[in-house]
């Protein structure tokens, strides 16, 4: 196996106003990713720190939203007749439908609870094992109707800076014939690794992290957790899943496996007043050369005065940032995974 971790140290002098105008060095990572080699940099100079935000009015003036209980089942489209007769897949509090607005083929909403408005550390489990089922289910049958809809993401934009305008706590779950650049990137790489190596490249990096024990987190059931090595995005956590290349062929425990780590994860993000997030589950069928694998990352926190984490670097120059080293963040958020 050959998977090196490479990374340039670079460093900014300057006489800084904050120390009497003396000479300070500011140092920043750059990281080249062990799989695609794509580059990632790593900010050490920090955003000063929000305290939590009070959501109580702006869940308050947002409330009776379409995925809320007296709506969510008569106001929100209903999937083809093949698909699911019933019109809408539910198990316990989640609920899964058609997008109104769909960016692919095919585009659904699974509503994951009844509550309009949680904060990141009112989520449980059991709301995300609920809503990660209605995912999978709806992607099962979709495919047993279109065999072509091979490439799949179950994710979640949570809050406006994580790009969702409603509030109340919904996932996507998207399905095409072509895969998305990132699906591209991480099917490619993974495929000449296998092809060279004959084994998974998720699984070794796995192997060699938990002999450095700088990043890897801990195993739930068989999903294995990890801070990546060149993160492309704040406070990166990744769920690796063993034996699998899509989510339909995931069992009950596997499922509640990828539900505690995303809840272990959101508590870290409520305790360092983040509270917005993205996540994405990468599930592709037809691959055995591929590996399952899910990202979380934190967005800026809600405020007043909206502040994008997204600037030119990420935008136009396709380098992605970290303000966190990842073995800093392995050794913080560890103990929330207990
Ligand atoms: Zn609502």
């Amino acid at each position: 196996m050959d998977i090196k971790f490479e990374r340039y140290h670079l460093q900014s002098d300057l006489r800084s106003p904050l120390k009497g105008f003396e000479t300070v060095s500011v140092p920043t990572e750059v990281r080249i990713d062990p799989l695609n080699k794509r580059k990632s940099r790593i900010i050490t100079l920090g955003l000063p720190s929000q305290d939590k935000f009070d959501f109580s009015q702006m869940a308050e003036e947002s409330k009776g939203c379409f995925f809320c209980p007296e709506n969510v089942f008569s106001k929100t489209p209903q999937f083809l007749e093949e698909i699911a007769p019933e019109g809408r897949i539910s198990i316990g509090r989640a609920v899964g439908f058609p997008n109104l607005n769909p960016v692919g083929t095919y585009g659904s909403v699974v509503v994951l609870c009844q509550e309009h408005f949680l904060n990141l550390n009112q989520f449980t489990p059991e709301i995300y094992e609920e809503g990660l089922s209605v995912a999978i289910e709806i992607i099962r049958r979709t495919t047993a109707f279109d065999s072509d809809a091979r490439y799949w993401q179950i994710s979640q934009n949570f809050l406006l800076p994580g790009g969702s305008s409603i509030l109340h706590p919904h996932l996507q779950v998207i399905g095409d014939p072509i895969p998305t650049n990132e699906m591209e990137w991480l099917l490619d790489s993974g495929s000449s690794y296998h092809k060279e190596n004959g084994t998974f490249y998720w699984n070794d990096l796995i192997q060699i992290e938990k002999g450095l024990g700088k990043r890897y987190i801990t195993n739930i059931g068989s999903v294995q957790w990890f801070a990546s090595f060149a993160p492309i995005g704040f406070n990166e956590v990744c769920g690796s899943v063993e034996g699998h290349e899509s989510v339909t062929t995931l069992n009950q425990e596997e499922i509640a496996s990828l539900a505690k780590g995303i809840v272990s994860t959101l508590k870290y993000y409520y305790e360092k007043n983040l509270s917005s997030f993205n996540f994405s589950i990468y599930s592709i069928s037809g691959e055995p050369s591929y590996q399952l694998l899910m990202r979380i990352i934190s967005r800026t926190p809600i405020q007043p005065y909206y502040l994008n984490d997204c600037t030119s670097y990420e935008v136009l120059q396709s380098e992605l940032t970290s303000n966190i080293f990842p073995e800093e963040l392995c050794r913080e958020i560890r103990p929330y995974f207990t």
